[in-house]
């Protein structure tokens, strides 16, 4: 036999598609083609490929050798090919038998010493294969957890070529992938852990109910990061989707923790002022990884010290907010990353960043309002929710005399929230309060009667209520209503809602 094909699988994005690895051997001078598209990394194959089969006893067949990636308009990238080429290439040499590789995807890359080492991406391959009606896959031992995730999937694992080739001509066998861990139940952060700070929990509990944007500004100490990265904890389970595509980003961006478990809780992020923009929006030679926007998917992106983030950095997040999808420009066309988050702000309300707050404040109002109004704009359009936190005293921390409610009370009134909010728009399609375009509640069906938004309607006329404030306002009315189990909001809802706005003049000039 001269010739032999070996099925893999190529990421684009997040989605993975099969990929057929042709071998063919013709009589000629030595020499290695590859073809379909190979990037870099996979030109580097073709040396992986022979040093791993010499050093793993084989022959390396010296003729004229063509090795084909298809379909050839696919972008292939990473090493995640090398063992399949080694294993056509060694088929159509008549050196292994092609019938037990028949509807198997193999996945790993080789070390020149023959060992098969953990790749990247390995859960939504093995995804698409399942997709795809195959039902075994070989991958490297290091990746055999992940790839036990998928339902539906025989995982065989290898640790080096050798055992791979033993394994096909029936010498020898794979390894199984180790057991599943058992779940480690919700852990993180829980609400209870917050003395105080009423309205801050308020507003998280509101703009988990309603999928909105939140901002918080206030000193140092007033707790913004502590309430931020309680939300997720607050948030609905991912369903099964969703799941697998947190979970898919993860193993694309390397960060996937080795235990094996769909990850079920939402993601939070947190990157840093300083992060460059490929660490934020994603970027990096080969198989693009996601960044923390991506890694936030179906979860909380928080940026905190906002206003110190670069202005580029901030404009770059603008449009995958809008769209929900991060598309990165490559060399050879573009990737795509799902990037649906809910963002959390948080500020400090000058650039003194005085923990006492506005008493001992040095700076200018000049100073002030240029540091917030770095936030102004496009960004800040997309959030409903803006809140100013007042630092808490000690004495409050220690005399608080009922315990914090917990997450899960609270996630539990969320849960209940978002399914009637689902119910209501499940016609228009919008899953939660946040998606809903402002023109569609001014209109009836959704239209509120005029005596409750008379506050709102006499904000428009004096100019200190802008049209999009006032649809903010609307948005977070409905969700608070959800919470208290009324079909539409009454005019206290909408009080409320008025509350989750910011009542400084300057802070406000920024946020509409
Ligand atoms: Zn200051």
């Amino acid at each position: 036999m001269s010739y032999a094909r070996v099925l893999c699988v190529g990421l684009v994005g997040v989605r993975g598609h099969l990929v057929e690895v042709e071998a063919d051997l013709s009589p000629g001078l030595p020499a290695v083609v590859l073809t379909g598209l190979p990037d870099t990394a996979l030109s580097e194959a073709r040396d992986r490929v022979r040093a791993a089969l010499v050093n793993s006893g084989q022959v390396w067949p010296n003729r004229r050798i063509t090795v084909n990636l298809l379909p050839a308009m696919l972008p292939k990238h990473g090493s995640s090919f090398d063992l399949a080429i080694a294993c056509a290439l060694l088929a159509s040499a008549g050196e292994l038998p092609i019938a037990p590789m028949e509807r198997v995807v193999v996945l790993g890359e080789l070390g020149l010493d023959g060992a098969v080492r953990p790749v990247r991406g390995v859960l939504p391959m093995v995804a698409a294969a399942a997709e795809a009606g195959i039902t075994r896959v070989v991958v490297p031992q290091g990746n055999a957890r992940e790839a036990a995730v998928v339902p539906g999937i025989t995982v065989g694992a290898v640790d080096s070529l050798h055992r791979f080739v033993s394994f096909i001509r029936g010498e020898g066998r794979l390894l199984d992938p180790p057991p599943p861990r058992a779940p480690a139940g919700a852990s993180g952060p829980d609400l209870a852990d917050i003395a105080g700070q009423e309205f801050g929990r308020y507003a998280l509990e509101v703009a988990a109910a309603g999928g909105h944007h939140l901002a918080l500004i206030g000193p140092p100490g007033a707790g913004k990061t502590m309430l931020a990265e309680r939300l997720p904890s607050i948030l609905p389970e991912l369903d099964d989707a969703s799941a697998l595509e947190v979970t898919a980003l993860q193993s694309i961006a390397g960060v996937l923790p080795p235990d094996g478990e769909l990850i079920r809780r939402p993601p939070f992020q947190a990157p840093h002022h300083s992060a460059s923009l490929a660490a934020l929006v994603g970027g990096g030679s080969g198989l693009a990884r996601p960044g923390a926007l991506s890694l936030a998917h179906r979860g909380v992106l928080f940026l905190d010290e906002a206003p110190e983030f670069a202005h580029l950095t901030l404009q770059a997040l603008r449009q995958p907010l809008e769209s929900g999808h991060v598309v990165l420009a490559r060399a050879r066309g573009t990737t795509e990353y799902p990037a649906r988050v809910q963002m959390i702000i948080a500020a400090n309300p000058c650039p003194c960043a005085n923990p006492a707050g506005d008493q001992h404040c040095q700076c200018s109002a000049v100073a002030r309002r240029r540091y917030l109004g770095k936030l102004s704009g496009p960004l800040m359009d997309r959030i409903d929710i803006h809140i100013k936190l007042k630092p808490l005293s000690v004495a409050q921390l220690m005399t608080t005399e009922t315990p914090a409610e917990s997450s899960e009370k609270v996630a539990a009134r969320v849960a209940a929230a978002r399914a009637a909010a689902a119910a209501r728009w499940k016609p228009q399609g919008w899953r939660v309060n946040a998606d809903v375009p402002g023109p569609q509640l001014r209109r009836p069906p959704w239209r509120l009667p005029p005596r409750d938004t008379r506050a709102l309607r006499a904000g428009l006329e004096r100019g200190s209520l802008s049209a999009r404030g006032f649809d903010r306002i609307l948005r977070l009315a409905w969700s608070i209503s959800d919470l208290d189990g009324r079909d539409r909001p009454g005019g206290s809802d909408v009080d409320e809602a008025a509350q989750l706005r910011m009542g400084d003049a300057h802070a406000r000039q920024a946020a509409d």
